[in-house]
């Protein structure tokens, strides 16, 4: 069968940037199951994966405003080294703060003096992704599955 909307596919990926950097992969791991259709992943790899069977292999490149998004430099801001009371402070450092939607992962870039400049931006935003994908398995998702706009993992039950 075919991967589209409600499937339940399973793949190995490797994402890559354009340096050619490995970012993230789950090669000798256990596959990635997702539900098809459902946003869970980036809308430029779903479109890529819509048709495809178990054992196709491709690789496609992701521009970022069907990945990430691009950074926006609002979200880009500096804070008084007190609001982060007696907590270190370090470049690299990564918390959670409440965004106008949601939770977001902020992202320290500068200290300079008294002041931290922070990244709200998603860390792969303006990134082109660069994916390697297999499909391992393709299956119909569980009426659960598709209630919940989730996988439930290989046999569709939650762990
Ligand atoms: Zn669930």
């Amino acid at each position: 069968m075919k991967i589209k909307k409600d499937s339940v596919a399973a793949i190995t990926y490797t994402l890559k940037n354009d340096a050619g950097e490995v970012l993230d992969s789950s090669v000798g791991k256990d596959s990635l199951y997702y539900l098809h259709g459902h946003g869970n992943l980036v809308i430029g790899l779903e479109d890529e994966l819509e048709n495809k069977a178990k054992g196709d292999k491709f690789s496609v490149a992701v521009p970022a405003e069907k990945g990430y998004g691009m950074a926006d430099e609002n979200l880009v801001q500096s804070v008084p080294l007190s609001a982060f009371g007696t907590n270190k402070v370090e470049v690299g450092m990564q918390f959670h703060a409440d965004g106008p939607a949601g939770q977001v992962v902020v992202t320290v870039i500068e200290i300079a003096g008294d002041q931290v400049k922070i990244d709200g931006n998603h860390p792969l935003a303006g990134v082109t992704l660069h994916f390697d994908i297999v499909v391992d398995e393709v299956r119909e998702a569980t009426s659960e599955e598709l209630a919940h706009g989730h996988v439930h993992g290989p046999g569709g039950h939650h762990h």
